[in-house]
C-alpha cells in the first residue's frame, strides 16, 4: 500500500514536471489511438504496470464490462450514451444519489436547449437516451476499485465484483455545507451554491454570499445582474480570493462585504409557500447575534469533489480533484478517465459535464481500440448484467389499511413519504425499491404520496405530522418506531430497517 502511495506520488510530481497535466502545454496528440498508446507506453515505462492487455485472456474471465461508468450525473449519462451508441457493452453504477445533484434541484434555466426544465427532468431524459441505445444501469455504489490489475476490479456495496475494460470516473462533486439549522429544510427554496443556475429566480432581491474566496467573487458577480442586492458574509476579517477578483467587486454600489460574519441559522417560512426570510448572523468578534432579512442564501465555501474511493489509485491534486493529462480525460492510470465535477474545478456546470462525460466516452473507446479492442472480441466476452428485474413499492392510502397490514404480522412496516414533484423523494425511490426487495422477508413497504389524494393527506401525512419529504417513517407493534427525514443511502436505510427487524 505505502508502495503504491508512492507510486502516486512520484506519479504526480513526473506528470507535473513533464507538462501533461492540465491543458496548456500544446503537445501534438496526433490520432487519438496513437496517442493513447504513447501514454499506455509511457506510463508503462515509468512505473512498470501492465505491459500488455491480453484481451484473449479476458473472454475466459467472468463479469466483464468493457465500459463501467462511476456515478449518473451528467457527465456519467453523457458518457453512457457515446458508449451505448458505439455498440459496446456500457454499465453505470448509479451510486448513493442516481442522479447526483440535479436531482435537488429545481428550475435549472441553463441547460441548452431548454429555457427552463427541471433539474430531475434533465436527468430522466439522459438515463432514457442512455438507455434506449443499450446502456445497462446498477443502482449500486462502488465500494473498492482496484486499479493496479487489468481489467480493472470493481467492488460495489450490494457484493458484486466486476471487471472492467476501462473505467470511466464521473463521481461528481459535492458543494460544502455550513451545517447550521435550516440549511437542509431551504435547500432548494433559497439556499443554492450556483448563482449561475439561480440568480435568475431573485430577481430585485436581497441576497447573501458566503464565503471569502474567488467562488464567492465569481457568485456576486453573477448575481448583481439580478439581484437588488448581494451581501457577501465573510468569516475571517480578510477575504482569501486573489486580489485580481477582489479588484472586480470594490465599489459595486450593489455589492457589500461583512467581515467576521457566521451564519447561525437560515430561517422562512412553512407550507406551500416554503422560503428563505432571514438568516441569524453571528459576529465572530464581538459575539452579537443579529437578525438579517433576506430572500436567499449563496453558498460559496467550497466543493468537495467525491474521489476519496480513488486515493492511492491515481494521481488526485491537492483539492481532491482528478488529475487528468493532455486535454483528454485519461488519468494517469491507463484505461482509466474521468469526467465533470471530480476532475473540474473550474466550469462546474451540469450542461459542461455532460459534455466532458461525452469526450471521456470517446477517449475510452479510442483507448480499448488501441489495444486492439473490436467487435468480434466484444462477442466473446462474459460481460454482467444486472437483473433489470424492477421490484414495486405498493401504495398506502388510509391508516386504516395500515392497521390492516399492522395486523397482519409483527415485521416493522416501512413508510416512504413522498412526492412526485419532490426531487429528493424521486432520488430515494429507487433505494427504497432495491431495499424493499432485498429486506422483502423481514419488512413491509409501503409509498405513501404526500402530494396526492386529499384523503391520504388527511389520514396519513397529517396524523404522522410529516413536514418534510422524503420522510422514512418505521412503524412497529401499533407505533411509530423512528423516522429519518430527507436522503438516505441504500447502506443506511438497510441499517434503519434492520434495527427493527
Ligand atoms: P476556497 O476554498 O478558496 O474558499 C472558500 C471560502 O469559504 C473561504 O473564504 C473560507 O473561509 C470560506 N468558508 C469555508 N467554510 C466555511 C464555513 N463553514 N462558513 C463560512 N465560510 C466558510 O474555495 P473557492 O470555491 O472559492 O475556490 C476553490 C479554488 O478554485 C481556489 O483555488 C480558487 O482560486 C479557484 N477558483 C478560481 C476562480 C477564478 O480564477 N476565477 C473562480 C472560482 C474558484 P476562510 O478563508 O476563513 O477559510
Amino acid at each position: 500500500m505505502q508502495a503504491r502511495s508512492h507510486r502516486v506520488i512520484l506519479l504526480t510530481v513526473f506528470v507535473s514536471l513533464l507538462g501533461l497535466q492540465g491543458c496548456s502545454q500544446g503537445h501534438n496528440q496526433g490520432s487519438s489511438t496513437s496517442y493513447f498508446q504513447s501514454v499506455v507506453a509511457w506510463a508503462t515505462s515509468l512505473f512498470g504496470r501492465q505491459t500488455s492487455y491480453d484481451l484473449n485472456k479476458v473472454t475466459s474471465q467472468e463479469n466483464i464490462i468493457p465500459i463501467l461508468i462511476i456515478g449518473s450525473g451528467p457527465a456519467g449519462l453523457g458518457a453512457a450514451i457515446y458508449g451505448a451508441r458505439d455498440n459496446i457493452h456500457t454499465l453505470v453504477i448509479e451510486g448513493p444519489t442516481p442522479g447526483g445533484l440535479l436531482m435537488y434541484t429545481t428550475e435549472v434555466g441553463n441547460w441548452g436547449g431548454e429555457k427552463s426544465i427541471q433539474g430531475p427532468e434533465i436527468i430522466q431524459k439522459l438515463h432514457d437516451h442512455a438507455e434506449s441505445l443499450g446502456a445497462k444501469f446498477l443502482s449500486d455504489s462502488v465500494e473498492k476499485v482496484d486499479f493496479s490489475q487489468w481489467p480493472f476490479v470493481v467492488n460495489t456495496m450490494n457484493g458484486h465484483q466486476l471487471r472492467a475494460l476501462t473505467v470511466i470516473i464521473a463521481t461528481g462533486a459535492t458543494p460544502k455545507k455550513l451545517k447550521v439549522p435550516g440549511e437542509d429544510t431551504y435547500w432548494g427554496y433559497g439556499v443554492t451554491a450556483c448563482a449561475k443556475c439561480d440568480a435568475l429566480f431573485f430577481k430585485d432581491k436581497n441576497v447573501v454570499v458566503v464565503g471569502g474566496g474567488d467562488s464567492a467573487v465569481e457568485e456576486a458577480l453573477q448575481l448583481i445582474n439580478h439581484v437588488n442586492s448581494v451581501t457577501i458574509l465573510v468569516r475571517g476579517s480578510s477575504m482569501r480570493a486573489a486580489a485580481s477578483s477582489k479588484e472586480r467587486i470594490a465599489n459595486n454600489p450593489k455589492i457589500k462585504i461583512i467581515y467576521n460574519a457566521q451564519i447561525q441559522e437560515i430561517v422562512g417560512t412553512q407550507g406551500d409557500d416554503h422560503h428563505v426570510t432571514g438568516v441569524k448572523l453571528l459576529n465572530n468578534k464581538t459575539n452579537e447575534v443579529s437578525d438579517m432579512p433576506i430572500d436567499g442564501v449563496f453558498l460559496a465555501i467550497g466543493h468537495k469533489p467525491q474521489t476519496d474511493l480513488f486515493t492511492g489509485q491515481l494521481s488526485i491534486d491537492e483539492l481532491g480533484f482528478i488529475n487528468t493529462v493532455d486535454c483528454t480525460h485519461a488519468t494517469t492510470v491507463p484505461g482509466v478517465f474521468a469526467a465533470g465535477e471530480c476532475a473540474d474545478h473550474r466550469y462546474r456546470q451540469a450542461w459542461s459535464s455532460g459534455g466532458r462525460g461525452t469526450e471521456a466516452a470517446l477517449d475510452a473507446l479510442a483507448w480499448l481500440r488501441s489495444i486492439g479492442f473490436n467487435q468480434n472480441i466484444a462477442q466473446q466476452l462474459n460481460v454482467w448484467a444486472p437483473d433489470q428485474s424492477t421490484f414495486d413499492v405498493p401504495d398506502l392510502d388510509s391508516y386504516a389499511h395500515l392497521m390492516q397490514e399492522s395486523a397482519k404480522s409483527s415485521k416493522p412496516i416501512v413508510l416512504d413519504f413522498w412526492g412526485p414533484n419532490c426531487p429528493g423523494c424521486l432520488a430515494l425511490l429507487p433505494t427504497v425499491k432495491k431495499v424493499a426487495k432485498k429486506r422483502q422477508d423481514t419488512a413491509s413497504f409501503f409509498k405513501v404520496n404526500a402530494e396526492g389524494e386529499l384523503d391520504t393527506v388527511n389520514d396519513l401525512v397529517v396524523k404522522f405530522k410529516v413536514a418534510k419529504i422524503p420522510t422514512i417513517l418505521i412503524f412497529k407493534d401499533g407505533h411509530e418506531a423512528t423516522r429519518h427525514v430527507g436522503p438516505l443511502t441504500t447502506t443506511e436505510l438497510e441499517q434503519l430497517v434492520d434495527q427493527y427487524s
